[in-house]
């Protein structure tokens, strides 16, 4: 969908910004430039929408070669979002956010209609936020009006330069799971700029990560944490790439383990083959646990004395989400069900069962790079 055949800008004054780079974004991907300051992520970006012109090579969208086609049309199919998002100042949150398709001779009215969907959609209450002025908002709700305007044009192509890095650690973190599930419904094809490799890793089906003007390694995340290509990249990562890799690594169904299981409705079992047992309900979606020794000098059915379980996550979360769910639970274990919400009951995630997980990951995408993570030890 955007790809680049050895594109070079030197500004005037004999920076070298971008150097002979090749790389292409597919239709519907989300690839992240990362990488420290000036090492030319921004320039890359604005060459795509013709805000920079190349001085060598040729960078093409759909197909079509940009430097034929006309800067204006070109930015109609390609959104834009900054970080210091350029709102207009004077003008509502709704009229900012329906500006383009009102420029591209959208009627009034359905622009506005549409600019309250886009609200909507990002997070924004049109009736609450609507009629505010930039000022009157916070900086993670500008960010999310910004994204709404880029999308109001229904671009294919999305170029966002360090659009959440202007707001606070945790703030940005909501944006950018926001702004996931929202691409997983839009599938835009991204161009993401970033200098933070934990956003990078985070956000991208596959990062870029820039040295001088050049891509040093462009592969999923896993596989950059993994087996960084070059030492640059190594030191670039950090050296708790493997923690990092925790955050991309999902829970599947073969890391669970199977506990003994009872029903609500079941009377107490007597005897378990393990200290406690998984308690699910009439649907097999999961309930909670029982512990064996409440089981055996107990009265009555299961549900009389089975505890909830809260420290629960759906196949295909993160190990990461899973440690910390652990954590803040004070859990030994974790429920693994088939979806969000109260789902099907799968199996459970031990730590140790995590440690094999996470294992798996690096045996699968590293297996040449040499082993420095340290053995967990597990408590059982
Ligand atoms: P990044 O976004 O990765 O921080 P940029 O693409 O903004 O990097 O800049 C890459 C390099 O090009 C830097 O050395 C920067 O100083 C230089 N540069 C950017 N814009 C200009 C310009 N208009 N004229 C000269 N040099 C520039
Ligand atoms: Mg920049």
């Amino acid at each position: 969908m955007i790809r680049f055949e050895r594109v070079t800008k030197r500004y005037p004054d004999g920076t070298t910004a971008v150097d002979d780079l090749s790389f292409e974004v597919a239709e519907g991907e989300l690839v992240t430039l990362v990488g420290p300051s000036g090492c030319g992520k921004t320039t890359t970006m604005k060459m795509v929408n013709r805000l920079i012109e190349p001085t060598g090579g040729r960078i093409l969208v759909d197909g079509q070669d940009i430097s034929a086609v006309d800067p204006v049309r070109l930015r109609r199919r390609i959104g834009y979002v900054i970080q210091q998002v350029g709102l207009f100042p004077h003008k509502t949150v709704l009229e900012n956010t329906a500006t383009v398709p009102h420029l591209l001779g959208t009627r009034r009215d359905r622009a506005r209609a549409r600019a309250a969907e886009l609200l909507d959609l990002v997070g924004l209450d049109p009736a609450t936020y609507g009629d505010r002025y930039p000022d009157q908002l916070s900086g993670g709700q500008r960010q999310r009006v910004g994204v709404a305007r880029a999308l109001a044009a229904d671009p294919p192509v999305l170029l966002m330069d360090e659009p959440f890095g202007a707001v606070d650690p945790v703030v940005r973190e909501r944006l950018q799971s926001e702004f996931l599930k929202l691409q997983s419904q839009m599938r835009k094809t991204v161009l993401f700029v970033t200098h933070d490799i934990e956003e990078a890793v985070r956000l991208g089906d596959r990062i870029a990560v820039y040295g001088h003007g050049r891509i040093e390694q462009l592969d999923t995340p896993a596989t950059v944490l993994g087996a960084p290509a070059t030492p640059y990249v190594a030191d670039f990562v950090g050296a708790d790439r493997g923690l990092k890799r925790l955050s991309v690594t999902p829970i599947e169904p073969g890391d669970l383990e199977q506990p003994p299981v009872v029903h609500l409705d079941d009377p107490l079992p007597r005897t378990l083959d393990s200290r406690w047992a998984v308690v699910l309900d009439h649907e097999d979606n999961l309930h909670g646990w029982i512990s064996a020794d409440v089981a055996a000098r107990g009265k009555g059915l299961v549900r009389d004395h089975a505890r909830r379980m809260e420290a629960w996550l759906p196949v295909g979360a993160s190990l990461k989400q899973a440690f910390a769910t652990m954590l803040q639970h004070d859990a030994g274990w974790i429920a693994v069900i088939d979806r969000e919400e109260r789902g099907r009951f799968l199996g459970v995630l031990t730590p140790a069962r995590l440690h094999e997980a996470l294992r798996r990951s690096t045996a699968a995408d590293a297996r040449d790079v040499p082993r420095t993570d340290v053995d967990v030890e597990t408590v059982s």
